[in-house]
């Protein structure tokens, strides 16, 4: 493969003239009123396209395609085999179109395009390939029964489901999403955050030229207050998979309560705890991987390690290691290869950002890194990797979820504290231990209240374990054969063999 530079992206970038119209039932549209809102760059400003603003009546129209795609029975009753050549298929496009996936989300939300090439589209490509795989593997059961009868328990497909989408890993998220709920056999609406549409639009083309029939995925952008809560409002939906804010998986949980007790699934936000023990042997590890740990994704990852929690006597000694780290992540722009940090998704989330940074250093905590908006080529919306000590547990910055480059560091003196400090939080979605003692990495990951613990890592992650939350994090799982627990009804069939 060609290696390119940053002036080969910027050609390329201004060359792009991406996909607009929302996709439905194999076609792309405008909004039924012909309205459109503009998505930019947040790395130049620029407005990359304007984009097909949904609402109630497109919701209609996708909820129609995507229930009689669904009764036709053309993918939702087709032979396992077929669909799982359909997403193999999709998994490889998706990995032929790589450079052009990634740079739609690297100008789309700001993120590096290194990464974007690296870790976005190689992981959306795993994602499918292992629900292709799964697709005819999966078997069902028969219960145990007297010999008088033969109960059979097995999976359906719900239906119609409407995926909601978060703009930090536009093409992931999709994947996570699309990869369990159409190898399952439902057909699905597609809503990608505001800030990040494009990547859904050209991956809707995808799908059909892997030979996904039409109607069985549709794609329609537009705000959340519009598209978003029509789809969780529609009667005719029969289940929510949503990725987002805590605040906007309530609103979900409403919409389905008012309308038809639609299924919801939440995966909301974090703070998630990284506990470095005095005991752990390779500190400069657990020094690298904290701070990709918070600084990853401009901070703008869900189960960030936000707060770093060190045992007392090696306190100092790590924040010189994590300085050292963090000096080597300072932003840059996201077209140039070479670049770690990227900006933050748009002016709004870094001055949010920012005003966290001020509230910190007013509650008291020492501000030891960064903590400054900078400018590059034009966009100011870049923030250097921010560090603070000396935080206590009832500062905001150790209790809200910043979702952005700001790491607040805590300290400990005892297993007990760690594990209390680490569990005082309204969410649970990720934790990491650091500790070269067996046993305490056991004891300690059974007392942590999260979905994911890492032991001597942080971030644990892959296509084939159980990703989500407890507590206000949320509830169900994406990844793994878990998530067709959310896609799937179970059927009970009982024969009576005896009459
Ligand atoms: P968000 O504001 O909750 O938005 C998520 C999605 O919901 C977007 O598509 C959004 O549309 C839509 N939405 C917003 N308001 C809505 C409403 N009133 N009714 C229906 N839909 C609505 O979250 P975000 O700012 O995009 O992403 C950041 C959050 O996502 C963080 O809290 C983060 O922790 C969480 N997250 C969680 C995970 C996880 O797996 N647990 C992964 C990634 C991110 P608009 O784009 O138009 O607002
Ligand atoms: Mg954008």
């Amino acid at each position: 493969m060609q290696t390119l530079d940053l002036q080969d992206w910027h050609q390329r970038a201004s060359a792009q003239q991406p996909r607009q119209q929302a996709f439905i039932a194999g076609r792309f549209v405008d909004a039924t009123d012909s309205r459109t809102f503009p998505t930019i760059s947040p790395q130049s400003g620029r407005v990359l396209a304007n984009v097909a603003r949904c609402d109630a009546a497109d919701v209609e129209n996708a909820v129609k395609a995507a229930r009689s795609s669904f009764e036709a029975g053309t993918w939702s009753r087709c032979h396992p085999r077929e669909r799982k050549k359909v997403l193999h298929r999709l998994a490889e496009l998706v990995l032929e179109h790589r450079e052009e996936l990634a740079l739609l989300d690297c100008l789309d939300m700001g993120k590096p395009i290194s990464d974007a090439l690296n870790i976005d589209v190689p992981g959306t490509a795993a994602v499918l390939d292992w629900y292709a795989e799964a697709t005819d593997k999966l078997y069902d059961q028969v219960a145990p029964t007297g010999s008088d009868a033969l109960a059979l328990v097995t999976r359906e497909p719900v239906g119609v489901v409407a995926a909601v989408i978060p703009w930090n890993f536009p093409l992931d998220m999709a994947a996570w999403k699309l990869g369990p709920a159409l190898a399952a056999g439902n057909s699905v609406i597609l809503k990608p955050a505001e800030q990040s549409p494009l990547s859904a639009l050209r991956l809707a083309e995808l799908v059909t030229e892997a030979g996904l029939p039409d109607g069985v995925l549709n794609v329609l952008p537009g705000y959340g207050e519009e598209v978003g809560k029509a789809l969780g409002l529609h009667p005719g939906i029969d289940c929510i998979s949503f990725t987002g804010s805590t605040e906007v998986g309530k609103h979900f949980l409403r919409y389905s309560a008012e309308s038809n007790m639609k299924m919801v699934w939440l995966e909301c936000g974090g703070k998630s705890p990284n506990l470095v023990f005095a005991d752990c042997a390779d500190l400069d590890a657990a020094a690298r991987r904290a701070a990709f740990g918070i600084f990853f994704n401009q901070g703008q990852v869900c189960s960030a390690s936000s707060r770093l929690l060190l045992e007392r006597s090696i306190h100092d000694r790590f924040v010189d290691k994590l300085l050292t780290e963090v000096a080597a992540l300072q932003p840059g722009n996201p077209l140039d290869p070479a670049t770690r940090t990227g900006t933050l998704v748009d002016a709004r989330q870094t001055e949010r950002v920012m005003r966290y940074i001020e509230l910190g250093v007013q509650e008291g905590a020492q501000l030891v890194s960064g903590g400054e908006r900078v400018q590059i080529d034009g966009s100011d919306c870049y923030i250097r990797p921010t560090v603070f000590t000396g935080v206590t547990p009832g500062m905001t910055i150790a209790r809200e979820e910043i979702f952005g480059p700001v790491l607040s560091i805590l300290t400990f003196d005892s297993e007990e504290e760690a594990i209390a400090l680490a569990n005082d939080s309204i969410y649970g979605l990720a934790a990491a231990v650091w500790t070269d003692d067996l046993t305490r990495a056991h004891r300690v990951a059974r007392a942590l209240r999260a979905g994911t613990v890492s032991v001597n890592t942080v971030d644990a992650l892959d296509p084939g374990v159980p990703f989500g939350g407890v507590k206000q994090s949320g509830f169900g799982r994406d990844l793994s054969p878990h998530a067709f627990d959310k896609f799937t009804q179970l059927k009970t069939t009982w024969i009576q063999l005896q009459r």
